[in-house]
């Protein structure tokens, strides 16, 4: 066989080394040992070769704004809504695009290939809808941008903001958003609900609301989720994200819940680096972590993936665009820390990720597109153990970042030498 491009020697998350041989934007072969001509053969022995990494749920109309007007003072999620309500009249469809733009260059040098972003509609001139529109357009080649049309100031709550989502939708955003829990009361926060659902029903749309972002235990309007999903026939295209009350609730009452979200194959996005900073602000101690029930939803067959939200916004100060910060913070909240727990955290960055998304050009697999991202590790635990540098990244066949691995010396008496923070786990014996 003649290839493109052929790496050599990678390591598959699944633990298995495997050649990859790459024609034009596809997946050619994948077998442990490809034999043939190749207009460049890369040798990636001993490193992670993974499928790209997945952000099911971030901003990208408020990312790189911090500090615009002024810093959250509080860090309180209240006092960063109030924030970018000072913001949003003062944007411009450039700045926008110009600052989203400077994000997804971050993303792709991460090998972070899809994103999910909401985007708030509450504007009457739609303008960060049109700014990322034409940011959607301008990185087809290199990430799968999905727009979630984001009533952020509430659906009825917030003047005009029904009429603005419909707007939103004909103009070509791909997913219907919600926040219940913002409308002014629990009956409107349902309503809307049953309300974008329907829409979402009619139009053949996903749905992904943010729910249930508060400490509220009473807050379960994910419940609504679930009942309108089932009743609308739209499972295995429906998200609630955050669904942080979840954490606060009533045991007996989350023994229901978690079948009836099972039932109607509704997944879950939590977004642990938020989640832990803005969570748990009204108590003293102890502080509540604010993260919805991440390893009871998985042993219920939900689907989870995790999300980073926020980066350098009126409600984050950090942010890199490194989902393996993401799935770090999302395996220490939710104390997944058994072998195959943090390998589910790697998935929640990649595959379960773009299974929410509904990716399917996505895997390593033959036939599929040939994105991904080789990472100076052995396996998926190291990878998030180390936040491991990215090595090469590839999105349609084409490399599109590349960085020699340089580890660095140490000058000790006796101690010289490179240090390797890699470590082989031994096999059990
Ligand atoms: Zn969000």
């Amino acid at each position: 066989m003649s290839f493109d491009i052929l790496l050599k020697g990678g390591m598959l998350p699944d633990g298995t080394t495997a050649d990859i041989g790459i024609s034009g934007d596809r997946i050619a072969a994948i077998a442990p040992s490809l034999e043939g001509e190749a207009g460049e053969i890369i040798d990636v022995a001993g490193n992670l070769v993974s499928p790209p990494f997945v952000d099911p749920h971030f901003h990208m109309d408020a990312t790189l704004s911090y500090g615009l007007p002024r810093i959250n003072a509080s860090g309180t999620l209240l006092e960063g809504i109030g924030l970018w309500g000072e913001l949003k009249p003062l944007l411009t469809h450039e700045a926008v695009k110009q600052r989203a733009l400077a994000y997804c260059d971050w993303a792709a040098s991460m090998g972070l290939l899809a994103i999910r972003t909401h985007v708030d509609v509450c504007d009457d001139r739609l303008l960060a809808v049109e700014a990322l529109l034409e940011v959607r357009k301008e990185i087809a080649s290199y990430i799968d941008l999905q727009l979630v049309a984001f009533p952020q100031d509430g659906l009825y709550r917030s003047a005009g903001a029904r009429e603005n989502t419909i707007r939103a939708l004909d103009l070509g955003v791909d997913v219907v958003g919600g926040i219940p829990h913002f409308e002014r009361t629990m009956a409107d926060g349902r309503a809307s609900v049953t309300d974008l659902c329907e829409i979402a029903a009619e139009r053949g749309l996903m749905v992904d609301m943010h729910c249930d972002e508060t400490d509220d235990p009473l807050s379960r309007h994910i419940e609504q989720l679930a009942y309108e999903t089932q009743r609308l026939g739209l499972q295995g295209r429906v998200a609630g994200s955050h669904l942080t009350s979840m954490h606060s609730m009533d045991n007996y009452y989350v023994s229901k819940l978690l079948p009836l979200i099972a039932e109607a194959e509704v997944a879950a996005i939590p977004n642990p680096l938020i989640n832990i900073t803005l969570q748990g602000r009204h108590d003293t101690y102890p502080k509540r972590r604010g993260m919805t029930r991440v390893p009871e939803m998985l042993s219920h067959g939900i689907r989870v993936g995790f999300g980073q939200d926020c980066v350098l916004d009126p409600w984050y100060s950090l942010g890199t665009a490194d989902m393996l910060d993401v799935a770090f913070m999302g395996l220490h909240v939710a104390q997944m820390t058994s072998p195959a727990q943090m390998r589910r955290c790697y998935e929640m960055v990649t595959s379960q990720s773009a299974a929410i998304m509904g990716l399917e050009e996505y895997g390593l697999e033959t036939g599929k597109r040939a994105d991904l991202v080789v990472l100076d590790a052995g396996d998926p635990v190291e990878a998030i153990r180390l936040r491991a540098d990215r090595l090469l990244v590839m999105a349609r066949g084409r490399v599109i970042a590349r960085r020699m691995r340089s580890p660095m010396r140490l000058d000790l008496p006796g101690r010289e030498g490179e240090i390797d923070r890699r470590f082989r786990v031994p096999a059990p014996t």
